[in-house]
């Protein structure tokens, strides 16, 4: 082990824990019933599976309603929209999210485009994509928030700095990058046809890796003294392991972020964070 300070997302998440709770006793109270969230889960795929029971169990510590509708592989595009249409119709559902990745050969954008935008969890609804471009009000896709949070904790700021992401998917990539746009960063958003990333990288002040590559990162290419934050989660026989190679990553930065314990956990809290806060502007919209 080296000399970085290891970011723990896992009792970040659990320090958030009491104060959601609080939050959720109170819309308890405001609603007259507990805050609803609903994830619908299409087909078989076994990580999602998991991060769903994550969620599922975050919801229920919390004192939320939270159920799972689960869909079999083959469901048509035209059965998952009339469960997201029937969702949006609910009244005990404020907050509902469509799992991703769906089964093969399924519209995504045009599934989420179904779901109601006040209810949008995972920010991926066309409106939450709109509010996150232009930097107005909405829910946010969870892992971009989380990395905000682990990113406080390390009481640096991020004004002025320069930032590399490494991967520029629509749903964690991109918006880790406008967010940190919006903190005034300076930033870099690399991709699988970016030339030298390993000159990138050691230009980072702050590094988010989200590329889903096993240890993609060599440790010799981070900058002394940087914040390393490794969202990518790689299974491999011995266990998980992120885009960074760890050991010789943490030699080098001041802080960093193990996998897992690091993003992963807060990921789910900010779900959590999102589902509340969706559950608020819907009670105060009726005049609760
Ligand atoms: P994705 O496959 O949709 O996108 C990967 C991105 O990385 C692409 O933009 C691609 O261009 C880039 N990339 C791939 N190989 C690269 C390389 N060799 N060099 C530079 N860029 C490269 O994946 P995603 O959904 O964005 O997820 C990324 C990773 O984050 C995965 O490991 C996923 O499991 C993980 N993830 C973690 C959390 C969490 O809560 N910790 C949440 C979501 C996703």
């Amino acid at each position: 082990m080296g000399k970085a300070t290891v970011l723990d997302g896992k009792a970040l998440a659990e320090q958030r824990l009491a104060p959601q709770k609080a939050r959720a006793l109170a819309l308890t109270k405001r609603l007259g019933r507990p805050p609803g969230l609903v994830v619908v889960r299409v087909g078989d795929d076994a990580a999602s599976q998991i991060y769903v029971r994550y969620k599922m169990r975050r919801a229920q510590a919390v004192g939320m309603q939270a159920e799972v509708v689960h869909l079999p592989q083959s469901a048509s595009a035209a059965e998952v929209g009339e469960r997201l249409a029937a969702l949006a119709a609910a009244a005990y559902v404020d907050a509902a999210l469509l799992q991703l990745p769906l089964p093969p050969g399924l519209p995504t954008a045009a599934l989420l485009a179904r779901m109601d935008p006040d209810k949008d969890v995972d920010g991926l609804h066309p409106r939450s994509v709109a509010a996150l471009y232009s930097g107005t009000p909405g829910p946010r896709p969870c892992t971009a928030p989380a990395v905000l949070h682990l990113l406080r904790a390390t009481g640096r700021p991020l004004q002025g700095c320069h930032a590399v992401v490494v991967g520029r998917s629509a749903i964690v990539g991109r918006p880790i990058a406008l967010l940190l746009l919006q903190q005034d960063a300076t930033v870099t958003l690399c991709h699988a046809q970016t030339r030298d990333l390993a000159a990138h990288v050691r230009r980072a002040d702050v590094l988010v890796v989200a590329a889903g590559s096993p240890e993609l990162i060599a440790g010799d290419w981070i900058k002394e003294g940087a914040t390393v934050i490794d969202v990518g989660i790689n299974r491999r026989e011995d266990g998980l392991c992120g885009d960074v190679d760890f050991a010789a990553a943490a030699r080098r930065a001041a802080f960093i972020t193990p996998v897992p314990g690091g993003v992963g956990p807060l990921t789910v809290a900010m779900v959590i964070d999102n589902a509340l806060d969706l559950a608020a502007a819907r009670a105060a919209a009726a005049g609760l």
